[in-house]
Order: structure tokens, then sequence, then C-alpha cells
């Protein structure tokens, strides 16, 4: 029964390490973008993200139309972060 519940506790903390991973990398892509001048432009369809996504998703690397295709994309792979990115 300790083994099982371990095991559980392990998965969800891998899994948080993961969210967090995806978020850092997104962080950091978003920082990259400060530096060339190009935040807050999608990176899809270069138009301007709205600033009600940047302030509530500042790390946003699409703005809301483009997200909804990528996330459509890809439904099936269970994108971790991107639920974090949906949230605004
Ligand atoms: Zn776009």
């Amino acid at each position: 029964m300790d083994e099982i519940q371990y095991a559980s506790e392990r998965d969800l903390a891998i899994r948080n390490v993961d969210r967090d991973f995806a978020l850092l990398r997104q962080i950091k892509a978003a920082l990259r973008r400060i530096h060339h001048g190009s935040f807050g432009t999608c990176i899809d369809c270069e138009s301007p993200i709205g600033p009600k996504r940047l302030a509530a998703v500042p790390w946003a690397a699409r703005c809301i139309r483009c997200q909804e295709t990528a996330d459509r994309d890809r439904q099936e792979g269970a994108g971790l972060g991107e639920d974090l990115v949906n949230a605004a």
C-alpha cells in the first residue's frame, strides 16, 4: 500500500517537474523575444498579441487565434504546460 502511494506521489512530482520545465522553456523563449525586439508579436501570424493576453500570460508566443489552432493540431499529444497558456 505504501508503495502504491509512493509511486503515485512520484508520478505527480514528475508531472509537476515536466510542467515547470515546459513553462521555464516558454519564459526563456519570451526573454529571447524581448532581446530580439519581437516580444508581443505572434510567432505564427506576426500580428500583435493582445495586451490582455500578454498581461495574463507574459510568455505567450502566439495570439489567441494561432494558439487555439496550435492546440487543436496536437490535441492527442497532451501538451504539458499548455493549460497554463490557455488560462488566459
Ligand atoms: Zn497569430
